[in-house]
């Protein structure tokens, strides 16, 4: 090999190499760049994934937010019911106060009203009359001494059938009102049946009487109080004869809106609440110490007892004879 020829060997050589390592830089640069190209992709898909669950986890914290104020509302919020005379609530979760105290007046036959809802009592009696409608009042207000004595008779009764104590007491409070639960105790409450049929049972709601009632009571303020299928919330079984005092103003909304009062008053329905009891000691019988006068107690009474299905009928047609 001559010097030129070894010269121009080096010289291919060299540039061989320089076009190799400019390949090779461009070449790494290249895939570097597409490396990073992947890499900013990978990554702006990531943000872009990461932004999209953000979304979702805020939507999420949000809606967990709400849930717990929902859950925990109801424990927390206290019931606000309103104080309105004729709007207080009296069932076996919200006893009467012990102190309440109502003025009365006749509305004849021995039975009384709260005063204050005697007007509208009046007149609706005397629309229904002018329809060809006779109602008839069987029960209306108990004082907490009558409520005490028919629970109490209740609770025996079944006693002397051989229940203990407890299952006595829960037996009776299934047909008697436990005391200081019943609406009668309000002077608000009353039990009406219609002239050609007077029993105090289902059958009451095909009565022309309670057909008037269900229609215009709530013209003059009474609303039927236990209505049928309501008995979680009210925890008193349809009674087609008991209409309860509300006032004009609240019996219309009621009526329209077609819910019970505790629904209307935004109150917890019966079966979530905690249902009074009554602390009923039975004194040890002698059979000389049942008084008589007790065995006299108005049948009228023992028919209004709320959520009772068996009250006899005879004891339920002497009551019905109280004219108004
Ligand atoms: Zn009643």
């Amino acid at each position: 090999m001559t010097r030129r020829q070894k010269r121009r060997t080096l010289l291919y050589v060299g540039s061989l190499s320089v076009v190799l390592c400019a390949g090779m830089v461009i070449g790494t640069a290249y895939a570097q760049n597409a490396e990073r190209s992947a890499r900013e992709e990978r990554e702006a898909q990531k943000l872009a994934l990461e932004a999209a669950e953000g979304t979702e986890d805020t939507t999420a914290e949000d809606t967990d937010a709400e849930d717990t104020e929902e859950e925990t509302e109801p424990e927390d919020a206290e019931e606000h019911l309103p104080e309105d005379w004729n709007l207080i609530l009296v069932n076996k979760t919200h006893p009467i106060p012990d102190d309440y105290e109502v003025e009365l007046k006749s509305i004849g036959s021995g039975h009384q009203i709260d005063a204050r809802a005697y007007d509208d009592f009046r007149a609706m009696i005397q629309a229904s009359k002018a329809d060809g409608v006779y109602i008839y009042v069987t029960s209306s207000y108990r004082d907490r001494d009558k409520q005490i004595s028919l629970y109490q008779k209740k609770t025996d009764s079944y006693l002397r059938q051989g229940y203990s104590l407890e299952d006595a007491k829960e037996k009776a409070g299934q047909v008697v009102a436990v005391p200081g639960t019943s609406e009668h105790h309000l002077g608000l409450a009353l039990d009406m049946v219609s002239s050609e049929y007077r029993k105090l049972d289902e059958k009451q709601e095909n009565t022309r009487g309670f057909q008037w009632l269900k229609a215009h009571s709530w013209e003059y303020g009474f609303i039927l109080r236990y209505p049928n299928g309501s008995t979680d919330i009210t925890g008193i079984i349809y009674e087609p004869w008991h209409f309860r005092y509300v006032g004009k103003e609240a019996a219309k909304e009621i009526y329209e809106q077609g819910v019970t009062l505790e629904e209307y008053l935004g109150a917890k329905p019966v079966s979530e609440g905690e249902a009074v009891t009554y602390d009923y000691v039975p004194r040890p019988k002698k059979k000389a110490v049942a008084p008589a006068q007790e065995n006299a107690v108005n049948p009228e009474e023992q028919t209004a007892a709320p959520g009772q299905e068996s009250a006899p009928n005879q004891e339920e047609q002497q009551a019905a004879e109280s004219n108004i």
